[in-house]
């Protein structure tokens, strides 16, 4: 090996990347980031007009995007939703997700169906689709949307949390059983990032006053704190990382 060779590429040209809810907030950031690291991207969600809007911005700035309709909680639609476009995928960020905060004692069926389908039930399907196409390309990467609630307790989250802390499993699972396929699977696990999901929380400045104190980093995450990390989960660089959750939390996770 000589040494020029030794600076691994975090360049993800030639690749195609899906995003699942790239509509808004992380998974825009996200889909925009690789885009700027040459992937071609798709992004999905369950409105047209909203996915055109973002892949017209990032086609706008020089990226390739398209927009694919997608209803996590219809796997049964999967397959079709990516035949209809030839999808080939090489890199799937599983990041569509929902929450609704809610005491446990009062959660009914309807909640708790709606937040495991979307964010487990959805995210294991959505995977196991694109790994099918990403094993007879050879290999992929995938890349789950763990939490903080996947490690460590929020009380009226028990829905969420339990789909967040299965994502964790999931992750060590897949990655184990594809790694034969060539198929490496991660999770990241945001911490606190102002979003249309959180956005109730950071109208309470009492709230954010109290959390912003328990970040040692002394601030919320910017959504290009996220950018960087997937980038490198997703491309050859991260070749050898397989079965990992990173958590991007400003180094809240490691304080508690
Ligand atoms: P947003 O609410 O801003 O975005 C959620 C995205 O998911 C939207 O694009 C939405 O698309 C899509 N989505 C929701 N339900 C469905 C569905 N049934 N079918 C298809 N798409 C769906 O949330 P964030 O950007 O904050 O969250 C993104 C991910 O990051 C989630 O998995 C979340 O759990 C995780 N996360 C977020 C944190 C934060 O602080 N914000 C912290 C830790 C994890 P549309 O409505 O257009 O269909």
């Amino acid at each position: 090996m000589t040494t020029s060779s030794l600076l691994p590429s975090f360049s993800l040209a030639g690749k195609c990347a899906l995003v699942t809810g790239g509509s808004r907030g992380i998974g825009q950031a996200l889909a925009t980031g690789l885009a700027q690291a040459g992937a071609s991207v798709v992004i999905c969600g369950r409105e047209l007009s909203t996915l055109e809007a973002v892949a017209n911005t990032i086609i706008a700035q020089g990226g390739e995007c398209r927009p694919m309709l997608l209803d996590m909680t219809r796997p049964d639609s999967f397959s079709a939703a990516f035949e209809a476009i030839n999808l080939d995928v090489d890199i799937l960020i599983n990041n569509a997700g929902t929450e609704q905060l809610c005491p446990s004692f009062d959660v009914d069926e309807a909640l708790w169906d709606r937040i495991m389908d979307t964010n487990l039930k959805g995210a294991f399907f959505c995977a196991q689709t694109a790994a099918k196409r990403m094993a007879a390309r050879g290999g992929g990467s995938i890349l789950n949307l763990c939490s903080l609630t996947s490690e460590v307790g929020v009380p009226g989250a028990a829905a969420y949390g339990a789909s967040k802390s299965a994502m964790v499993g999931l992750t060590h699972t897949l990655a184990t059983e594809w790694a034969s396929q060539g198929i490496r699977v991660n999770g990241m696990g945001p911490g606190y990032f102002q979003t249309e999901l959180t956005a109730e929380f950071y109208h309470d400045a009492q709230w954010c006053a109290s959390m912003r104190a328990k970040i040692p980093l002394g601030r919320f995450g910017r959504l290009e704190d996220l950018v960087g990390a997937a980038v490198f989960l997703s491309s050859p660089a991260a070749a050898y990382i397989t079965g990992q959750v990173l958590y991007i939390d400003g180094g809240f996770l490691a304080s508690i």
